[in-house]
């Protein structure tokens, strides 16, 4: 115990967000050194990361949907559960090698790792997290869930008697959850997010404009134009895709309100996510949500007018997190932090599932 503890003064402790689309590192006293896409991209139908240094990351993302046959670009997260672990636990190590090789420390001494993980992940899945951080040379993994990371580092009282709510709208899951003294006390962990707008725009392309785009070009629409409410001035855009009869290349004017309408459905599942985690909360939680409101994280809460139809379902106050993308990164740093008071009360590799 007092050893671990010495050793941590040496030891680079990391915290990481291991989102379904982006990866997250920070170190503590050091802030986020590491944001990356969690993509791996592997030999065609094999599990075989490729070897040459562009396998992860942020050139792993530039190769999605323009691959060479040999090729193939995952995201081994991608509906929040660990789609591969094989490939997970290559990402996983790659971020944590990277991170770590960045500063030589006189004591070559292991770090500890704390990772943020989805409410609704399974005890076989997080075994996987644990072997997998602790293969990639940590020297002892804690679990935290991401809702609790969420709501510290979207400055949320979330350790008084009072209820905090967040809604962190990611890639692959939108995780909901109300929180009071430290703990959760209703959550829904939902497979519709940032992708499935994604998608929804995709179909609406073909359907509308017998237009085929691929995802990074839906994606773009959904950033530049995208919106769940109706906008104060309503945007148009250019998009460039194949023309599903001849096949050749063509480009198209769209515009804020078809993208709207087209992203209604998913918007919709997230609305209903939303209240029906309100109604399963306890009275007196309840209560205190009239004051404090709802916060919004992750990428998908810069979603224009998200925090307005949310405000409409609710009838109640809701707020984007400052820098909602790195909330839940930043949570996991004052877990790093507080390591050595907190550390008996979080889940770790010495537990057993
Ligand atoms: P995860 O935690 O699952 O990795 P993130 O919180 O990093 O997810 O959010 C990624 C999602 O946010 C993606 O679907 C991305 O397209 C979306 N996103 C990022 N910026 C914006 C924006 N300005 N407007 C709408 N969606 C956005
Ligand atoms: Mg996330």
């Amino acid at each position: 115990m007092i050893l671990d503890s010495l050793l941590g003064l040496f030891s680079m402790d990391m915290g990481i967000d291991l989102g379904t689309c982006n990866t997250l590192v920070c170190v503590r006293g050091q802030g986020i050194v590491l944001n990356e896409p969690s993509v791996v991209a592997v030999k065609k139908g094999t599990n075989r990361v490729l070897k040459n240094g562009t396998a992860v990351g942020l050139m792993a993302k530039e190769m999605l949907g323009k691959t060479p046959g040999s090729i193939s670009a995952i995201r081994p997260m991608k509906d929040g559960v660990i789609a591969d672990f094989d490939i997970t636990e290559a990402m996983l190590s790659y971020f944590i090698r990277k991170v770590h090789a960045r500063r030589r420390s006189i004591l070559p001494v292991k770090p500890r790792v704390v990772i943020a993980i989805p409410s609704g992940i399974t005890a076989v899945e997080k075994r996987a997290v644990l072997n997998s951080a602790e293969r990639a040379g940590a020297r002892r993994v804690y679990l935290v869930d991401e809702p609790m990371a969420c709501g510290i580092g979207a400055g949320l009282p979330i350790t008084e008697p009072t209820a905090s709510m967040v809604v962190d709208i990611g890639g692959g899951t939108t995780e909901v959850a109300i929180m009071s003294l430290a703990d959760i006390s209703v959550c829904e962990s939902l497979r519709v997010a940032g992708d499935d707008f994604d998608e929804a725009i995709v179909s609406h392309m073909r359907r509308t404009y017998n237009l085929m785009i691929g995802d990074p070009t839906a994606e773009k629409i959904k950033i530049e134009i995208g919106s769940a409410s109706p906008l104060e001035g309503e945007l148009t855009m250019e998009v460039r895709g194949r023309d599903m009869i001849s096949g050749l290349p063509r480009k198209t004017i769209i515009t804020s309100e078809e993208i709207r309408e087209a992203l209604k459905e998913p918007v919709g599942a997230i609305i209903d996510a939303v209240t029906s985690t309100l109604e399963k909360a306890e009275p007196e939680l309840a209560a205190d949500l009239v004051d404090n409101g709802i916060t919004l994280a992750g990428g998908g809460a810069l979603l224009r007018g998200m925090d307005t139809v949310l405000s409409n379902a609710t009838g109640l106050k809701v707020r984007v997190a400052d820098d909602p993308l790195t909330c839940v990164a930043r949570g996991t740093a004052v877990y790093l932090e507080n390591l050595e008071i907190w550390k008996d009360t979080m889940e770790s590799d010495e537990d057993e599932f």
